[in-house]
């Protein structure tokens, strides 16, 4: 990545608890807030049924475009912090309901793996509710290692993932 070139994360919201959408879009204002940062566009959002555990009321989703000088860590870290600031409490339970869920999905064309950090997010490609989103943002995204967002969401069923009315 040249020195001049700031890399632009795409970040996935999610929420399934305390009036979802209400959730996500705080989410959207607390993301146009972040330091270093340039907001860059919004999704629109969806509804979509629970992935993983599906004994669980159904999500609103949806996805940002943000041009950031924060490393991806520190990014991940004010993730997190906007996770709390909204109430969110990890109780353990993988894929449970929460009140809000932000992952970074892609940051730039960086490939990570370390503990507590996978970019490009690893479940990305089998996720219409990731996929739909970021199409809306740009369908020609290369999603490192994977192929672009539009070809990637014909591979996968997106009936359970709608645009909220
Ligand atoms: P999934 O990762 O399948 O979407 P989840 O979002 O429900 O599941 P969480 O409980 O929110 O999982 O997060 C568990 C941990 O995942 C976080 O503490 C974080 O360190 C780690 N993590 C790894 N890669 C990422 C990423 N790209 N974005 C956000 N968190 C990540
Ligand atoms: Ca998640
Ligand atoms: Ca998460």
């Amino acid at each position: 990545m040249s020195p001049v070139e700031t890399p632009i994360a795409y970040v996935g919201i999610g929420s399934n608890l305390d009036d979802p959408e209400t959730q996500v879009r705080a989410a959207l204002d607390a993301l146009k807030r972040l330091p270093r940062s340039t907001f860059r566009g919004a999704s629109r959002l969806y509804r979509s049924a629970p992935w993983g555990n599906a004994d669980q009321p159904a999500f609103v989703n949806a996805a940002a475009a943000i041009a950031t000088r924060l490393p991806a860590r520190e990014l991940l870290d004010a993730l997190l912090a906007i996770e709390r600031a909204q109430g969110r409490v990890r109780d353990g339970e993988r894929w449970g309901p929460r009140v809000i869920d932000l992952d970074i999905l892609v940051y730039g064309d960086a490939r990570i793996d370390e503990a507590g950090l996978r970019v490009p997010h690893p479940h990305l490609a089998e996720r219409a509710f990731v996929l739909l989103p970021l199409a809306d943002l740009d369908p020609g995204l290369e999603i490192p290692g994977q192929g672009r967002v539009w070809a990637l969401v014909q591979r996968i069923d997106t009936t359970g993932c709608t645009l909220l009315a």
